[in-house]
């Protein structure tokens, strides 16, 4: 990506690594972000995918490779990588996963506040105000008080995403978001992540939702076995895709 700006990436991840026993999951990617920029990643299942976005939130340590956040330090994950790095790496970031997550004992709104009122000791009544606001624009402030089980799938989704933004991260990271729910419920899903990319949220989202990424995606990486094939615009991958497999893989899923 070419930024005239010259400003320094929100995140450069450049030749990370990563096998698991035998099986090398990762052989050397590189993904660059800007602040305010929508970075899809498509591919088959068991590319690798997940491992690139749970190394990018700090939960996996790759093997070797380097990140960096924001102009920051880089973290080079063939030294020995200091825990306190790895934690920068996990605060600069929130993640939302494919199965929400939601503690399902505590209210829609303590499931929201607990990020940042516990882990990130910020006051409580201040973090209960921004989380209602942010329910409020999911369309969920009268379920602030509700239960996990009381929502709809979507419902709870949505509510996985402001949890997410309760944290104000730089980056949010999503994991699939949309593929364990009932097809009916995706749409409005896919509306309030669409929504967040038009507010100049930055974002890196792993996706089979290839409508969403055409629409909402600045650059699209195509991944198979370990490897980006090919990256570029959405109109390009998805209209004039020039490597073999990403056509194959687009005549399989489209
Ligand atoms: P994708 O998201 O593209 O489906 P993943 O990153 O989830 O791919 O997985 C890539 C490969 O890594 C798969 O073969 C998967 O089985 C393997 N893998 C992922 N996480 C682990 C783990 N914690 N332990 C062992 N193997 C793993």
């Amino acid at each position: 990506m070419s930024r005239t700006d010259g400003s320094a990436a929100l995140l450069a991840a450049t030749a990370l690594h990563k096998s698991f026993g035998s099986n090398e999951v990762l052989r050397g990617i590189d993904l660059t972000l800007h602040r305010g920029e929508v970075v899809v990643l498509i591919g088959p299942s068991g590319s690798g995918k997940t491992t690139v976005l749970r190394s990018l939130n700090g939960l996996e340590t790759p093997d070797s490779g380097v990140i960096a956040v924001d102009g920051g330090p880089e973290i080079d994950f063939a030294a020995k990588v200091a825990q306190k790095q790895r934690f920068a790496l996990r605060d600069s970031s929130a993640m939302v996963f494919q199965h929400h997550n939601l503690f399902p004992h505590l209210t829609v709104l303590e499931n929201v506040i607990e990020g940042p009122w516990r882990v990130q000791r910020r006051p409580k009544d201040e973090v209960v105000a921004e989380a209602l606001v942010l329910l409020e624009r999911v369309g969920l402030a009268d379920k602030a008080d509700a239960r996990p089980h009381q929502l709809s799938g979507g419902q709870q989704q949505r509510v996985g995403i402001v949890r997410a933004l309760a944290l104000k991260p730089d980056l949010l990271l999503f994991d699939e978001p949309t593929s364990a729910l009932d097809p009916e419920l995706v749409g409005e899903v896919l509306l309030v992540i669409k929504e967040l990319a038009d507010e100049g949220w930055s974002m890196v989202v792993v996706t089979h939702e290839l409508s969403f990424a055409r629409e909402a995606a600045d650059h699209v990486l195509f991944m198979d076995g370990g490897v980006v094939v090919e990256e570029g615009a959405p109109e390009q991958i998805f209209e004039a895709p020039r490597e073999e497999r990403t056509q194959r893989f687009l005549k399989r899923i489209l």
